[in-house]
């Protein structure tokens, strides 16, 4: 099939994190000599006594253990010295961000190479290896960091003492996480990765999802970031969701048949940014010639809308997207050029219960470039 043609002129552009920059954060005081590259400042563990392993074992739904990359599957070189373990079960979690770039490329090959230069700038800080048990990308990639973490959370009777934060290294898991988070939120990949290795974590140890912390709250630093420091509650509540089975989430995609646009809307696979087998798409036009989207939102509550769609620079830089809340209705503006083939989040809305159209995609914008309809994510808070 021609699909060139059926767009024609329309740019492919890379895979773009909504709202990502490349900006680097002002950089918080390094504790010791900053090796070249960027990485987290921070200092190598001090010695404590080991925690002791609480009883019990997590309530609610048993979850799969996510898939994490070990050293070995990433390119790990050897640790230059010994890994001490812990006796115990730590305790809590503790959430970073690397203070490295935002990177737009989410491929595993990226993943991969972070974790290997985090590893360098680590052994260059004279650590025996990584500092943190886990990393994830900005893919959302989650890879082991300091050898023997995986090992231990598979087992869930202990870890290996980090160096991510002074004081904590026995007792919290520390999860670095790709970019930086001063100005803007982590990619939706990255989040949603976030949320499914902390409720493992939670639920190997025996962690109560309360006990998830960012490590300004144990140390003097701009870590996380002021902006994934802000969601550290939405964290708690998503994970303690998952721990309890009722996490809940719906992705409509414009195939299904909760999905319905006119004829108007052509259908397209031109871009690989697509989610699923193909699109669709129209010209603007002042008239009401909506594509909506259909679900049944369990309970009242609140909830977070994303849509996903192909950002090419020929598409709709202002594309109205209607989330019907069951009290009232918002028009989001998406930019439709770029920030493509991800989650891009609407917004968090308080939802009534209820079987109706809940987003709706509108022709009714400016200029000439298509508006498109791909899929929707609605997530229960
Ligand atoms: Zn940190």
């Amino acid at each position: 099939m021609d699909r060139r043609g059926l767009l024609r002129g329309a740019v492919v552009v890379g895979l773009g994190a909504a709202g990502a920059s490349a900006a680097l954060p002002a950089a918080a005081a390094p504790a010791i000599a900053a090796p070249s590259g960027p990485r987290e400042p921070s200092l190598a563990p001090a010695p404590e006594a080991p925690s002791d392993a609480p009883a019990g074992t997590a309530a609610g739904v048993t979850l799969a253990a996510p898939t994490i990359a070990s050293c070995d599957t990433w390119g790990a070189e050897a640790p230059r010295g010994t890994i001490s373990t812990t006796s115990g079960r730590p305790n809590k979690i503790l959430i970073h961000h690397m203070a490295s770039a935002n990177v737009t490329d989410y491929s595993q090959a990226a993943a991969y190479r972070i974790a290997r230069d985090v590893q360098q700038w680590h052994f260059a800080n004279g650590w025996v290896d990584s500092g943190q048990h886990l990393s994830v990308s900005r893919g959302g990639y989650v890879m082991e960091g300091r050898r023997g973490s995986l090992n231990g959370l598979r087992a869930g009777t202990h870890t290996v003492v980090g160096a991510h934060c002074p004081g904590q290294n026995s007792d919290a898991i520390g999860i670095e996480n790709q970019g930086t988070y001063t100005n803007v939120a982590p990619p939706a990949q990255l989040w949603n990765s976030l949320v499914d290795l902390c409720a493992y974590i939670c639920q190997q140890y025996d962690i109560a999802p309360t006990q998830i912390y960012g490590h300004r709250d144990f140390r003097a630093t701009a870590c996380p970031g002021d902006v994934l420091y802000s969601m550290l509650p939405q964290l708690r509540s998503e994970v303690a969701a998952a721990l309890n089975g009722t996490s809940w989430s719906v992705t409509i995609d414009n195939t299904s048949s909760a999905f319905s646009a006119s004829g108007n809307w052509l259908t397209s696979s031109y871009s690989s940014e697509r989610y699923g087998s193909n699109y669709r798409y129209t010209t603007p036009a002042e008239v009401s010639d909506l594509a909506t989207y259909r679900a049944t939102i369990p309970s009242n509550g609140s909830y977070r809308v994303e849509a996903w769609f192909p950002g090419i620079s020929g598409y709709n830089t202002s594309t109205p997207f209607i989330v019907y809340t069951g009290a009232g209705q918002s028009t989001v503006r998406v930019d439709q050029s770029t920030g493509g083939g991800a989650w891009l989040s609407l917004g968090t809305y308080s939802m009534t219960a209820g079987t109706r159209t809940v987003v709706a995609v509108s022709r009714w914008t400016g200029g000439s470039a298509y508006v498109v309809a791909d899929a929707i994510r609605i997530t229960r808070l």
